[in-house]
């Protein structure tokens, strides 16, 4: 109980007991948590209608998600929830991971998987996307689902249910979301329900899949379930709700043993893990740090997510080939390039990525979380094929050494779910804000509002970044205004890198690995002009194959889409150029070796890892 506000706990307690319940307003929800953090982070997240993104492809992706989850019928939503409570269930069969099905037969038939598997992040997506827009059909929708939903809580649900941690975590995230975000007072006493129904179906801690497996079990798919991520969501509805519950319950599934403890001592385990969900535990790693102020949780985290980065990652930024983390030293990575298609589950992974580099970000103020989420969203989550109307779904990226884009057989699978929920994220992806000023984080158009020290500041960033080296940042106040302006120096940027303040160039040193803080008495109108050199550089996909590298040009990879040459060497690739827009060439035979970003691949056969002679 220690740092809890006492006030705040009582109240979120009686709305937690049913007792006086009542529906906050929208500004107390997001602003007054019920149970407060040991840990203030460094920096802070900014509020989701905060930054508004502006014209170009994040946007686009955003609204396309938003459009497509808007409009998903609620009765199939509904449907497994309802069918499983012995209820009416009127509607549409969704069909793939979401529906129960008698095909399902794992690892052979993955139809009827994880029955209503992906509502809680559907839902969690949709309340996101309204405090993102303020959309009220959006909120309407929302409260709907939430209503819908708590007819159908009973235990019943998770009967011979494989993976009920799992389901359990994304629905305790989609309530918690729709109470903070989409200001629903039903969320916290349906998630109160919703969390007796599913205890009496969780083991008594955290279980590896070992552990899992060695208890008598109908199928394979018992083995797969995710107590390990638990924590998180369980310590979110601690501090959003006051409920003490939930903070025993964050502490009962920590994986201390066979992961944190481990990991806070330096010793890389990660090889032979499933990666997504590891990935993703480590934020359960981060909100022990944060609530309890655990420092051992805190070097798991950041030690997990150091090994994920130097020893488990592709030049793209992706990790985990076949959803696995490969030995280092083993050379699993390259010889991947040959054995899988199932590179890097991509909407799950960057979402993953992007949430713990936000949280160790806002710790550490370290510019290497924000160096490796623009390589994700650049090389991977960018150029994700859309989501169908039947739930088809991208799921890997291919960096086979015959690759393409494709779609995952299965409909409705767990990329689904997180697509929504990182694309409603990208705004609050972009800033960070400090008490001394704001962290630009990344380099895309958008529009942040924010008060400093009293006074109203809009940033409003223009950039075709990383197409082209220039950002501009200009400046809308009320009045002039002291504060730093700290930019983010890619570790991998050149001595070409230059900035300029109301046109002219200053003196400050943009030390690559930084962020730099530019600091002065802003005035309205005042504007910063940032070039960020972007050499191009290559990168080998593992020690053990060094004649296997990536052409990298700032953060962009290149994939060669064409017949690849077998003489390459590496000077040629080093003379890779940027052709058009989006479209680059080396320069290795008569017509030349064309290069694409993979936003910009759409049918062609491509090759991430190019053969070097030299
Ligand atoms: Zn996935």
């Amino acid at each position: 109980m220690r740092n809890l506000n006492r006030r705040k706990f009582l109240k979120g307690s009686a709305a937690a007991a049913g007792i006086g319940l009542c529906a906050p307003s929208l500004p107390s929800m997001l602003t007054g948590a019920a149970a407060t953090s040991a840990v203030k982070p460094k920096l802070s997240q900014f509020d989701y209608a905060q930054v508004t993104l502006l014209e170009g492809p994040m946007l686009d992706q955003f609204n396309r998600n938003h459009k497509f989850f808007l409009a998903l019928d609620e009765d199939g939503l509904l449907k497994p929830f309802r069918e499983r409570a012995g209820l009416p269930a009127p509607g549409p069969v969704m069909g793939g991971w979401y529906n129960d099905s008698p095909d399902y037969d794992p690892p052979k038939n993955m139809t009827g998987y994880i029955a209503g598997h992906s509502f809680g992040q559907y839902l969690s997506g949709l309340a996101r996307a309204y405090a993102v827009t303020g959309d009220k059909p959006t909120q309407e929708k929302v409260q709907r689902l939430v209503k819908g939903f708590s007819a159908t809580v009973t235990e019943k649900f998770y009967q011979d249910y494989p993976l009920p941690a799992y389901t359990f975590d994304k629905t305790n995230m989609g309530l918690l979301d729709a109470y903070a975000f989409a200001a629903d007072p039903m969320a916290l006493p349906v998630l109160r329900h919703a969390t007796d129904a599913v205890l009496p179906h969780l083991p008594a801690g955290p279980q590896t899949r070992v552990e899992a497996c060695a208890v008598p079990h109908k199928n394979i798919s018992y083995c797969w379930d995710e107590t390990y991520t638990l924590p998180e969501n369980f310590y979110i509805a601690w501090l959003r709700s006051g409920d003490p519950r939930y903070r025993k319950l964050a502490e009962r599934f920590l994986q201390d043993k066979d992961y944190f403890t481990p990991l806070s001592e330096g010793e890389n385990i990660l090889p032979g893990l499933h990666a997504y969900s590891h990935v993703n535990a480590l934020c359960s790693a981060i909100q022990a740090y944060l609530v309890d102020g655990s420092a051992m949780h805190l070097r798991a985290a950041q030690n997990g997510f150091d090994f994920v980065r130097t020893t488990q990652s592709f030049a793209t930024g992706g990790w985990g080939p076949d959803e696995s983390f490969r030995k280092p030293g083993s050379g699993e990575m390259g010889e991947s390039l040959v054995r899988t298609h199932s590179s890097f589950e991509t909407p799950c992974g960057a979402y993953g990525h992007f949430k713990i580099a936000r949280y160790l970000m806002r710790i550490t103020g370290d510019s290497r979380y924000g160096d490796s989420m623009e390589s994700v969203l650049y090389n991977t989550i960018l150029g994700a094929k859309p989501i169908l109307p039947d739930g088809t779904s991208f799921y890997y990226a291919d960096y086979n050494n015959s690759a393409t884009k494709f779609y995952h057989q299965d409909k409705w699978p767990c990329c689904s779910g997180t697509f929504p929920q990182i694309t409603a994220d990208y705004g609050i992806s972009g800033y960070f804000s400090a008490p001394d000023g704001v962290y630009v984080n990344l380099y895309v158009p958008s529009r942040l509002s924010w008060k400093q020290n009293g006074t109203r500041c809009t940033l409003v960033q223009n950039t075709q970044y990383p197409y082209n080296p220039e950002i501009t940042l200009r400046l809308q106040m009320d009045k002039p205004e002291s504060f730093a302006i700290y930019l983010r120096v890619p570790v991998w940027a050149g001595p070409g890198t230059h900035l300029a303040v109301n046109g002219k160039s200053t003196s400050i040193a943009l030390r690559p690995g930084t962020f730099v803080p530019v600091r002065q008495n802003w005035k309205n109108g005042d504007r910063l002009e940032f070039t960020i050199d972007r050499p191009v550089r290559l990168s080998p996909v593992d020690p053990q194959h060094p004649n296997l590298v990536a052409v990298l040009h700032g953060p962009l990879a290149l994939f060669a889409v064409g017949d690849v040459p077998s003489d390459l060497n590496r000077t040629q690739l080093l003379a890779t150029t940027q052709r058009g827009v989006d479209d680059w060439q080396v320069p290795a035979s008569a017509q030349g070796l064309k290069m694409l970003p993979y936003p910009a691949i759409t049918n062609q056969t491509y090759r991430l890892y190019l053969p070097v002679t030299t």
